[in-house]
């Protein structure tokens, strides 16, 4: 499936999340090239098999053969993972995986992880913990994109979908409302300019230590020797 090109410059889904943290993020990232496989690369094979009891040296092997490059200390990591998706005993097997949807209306596209015939819709995998109660709002924001990509190739009666805390175990519904969407569009602004070739300022928390990117981010203006 092709991007969709009806509202100028097309933007991905995860740039629209990473815009609404940090613009300046995104205009590295543009750049930046991909991170090491890690912590996502494992929470979304194992999601692929959770409710149908695969041995988790299978799911390794699986995990290893799609990123050949990832570091073995993972493995515990999907062990742990194991351990608490173990405790909940309400995995759906989903009618499709990997499924590629686009919004022509908002011009943004991404890839959903699970699709569902009928309610729940849809999950997204997350590699993080959940927080203590509800979702984070990166993961509102996401489940809001996809909703209106999902509606526009299926319907309205598509109002959310799940996400899908895989280190803790845990799957939270997510049902968008207005300030989701008002959030959405904010970032999908942001996303834009940054993808169009506006740079960012530098916001003055910078630069921020779980930042991949914080070594090229140091404190003062935005020069584009910085960023390139
Ligand atoms: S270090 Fe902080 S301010 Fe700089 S790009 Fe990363 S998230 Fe943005």
């Amino acid at each position: 499936m092709n991007p969709p090109t009806g509202r100028g410059t097309a933007v991905s889904i995860s740039s629209l999340v990473t815009a609404a943290a940090c613009p300046l993020r995104l205009w590295y990232a543009k750049s930046g090239g991909s991170p090491p496989p890690g912590r996502y690369a494992v929470c979304r094979q194992l999601s692929e098999h959770l409710g149908s009891g695969v041995s988790r040296e299978t799911v390794w092997e699986e995990i290893c053969a799609i990123h050949p490059d990832i570091s073995p200390e993972f493995y515990g990591f999907l062990d742990a993972c194991i351990g608490s998706c173990r405790n909940n005993s309400s995995w759906i097997p989903p009618d499709e995986t990997d499924v590629p949807v686009k919004s022509e209306k908002f011009g943004i596209y991404g890839i959903v992880d699970k699709l569902y015939r009928d309610e729940p819709f849809f999950s997204i995998v997350r590699p993080s913990q959940a927080p203590a109660a509800g979702l984070y709002h990166s993961d509102r924001l996401r489940i809001t994109a996809y909703t209106f990509c999902l509606q526009e190739l299926f319907g309205e009666h598509i109002t959310g979908g799940l996400v899908e805390y895989i280190p803790d175990g845990i799957v939270r519904q997510c049902i968008p409302q207005p300030i989701d969407r008002r959030r959405f569009i904010r970032a999908l602004h942001s996303a834009k300019k940054v993808m169009d070739g506006t740079i960012p300022a530098k916001p003055s928390r910078a630069p921020c230590t779980w930042c991949r990117f914080s070594d090229r981010c140091v404190p003062g203006g935005t020069r584009l020797s910085d960023l390139l």
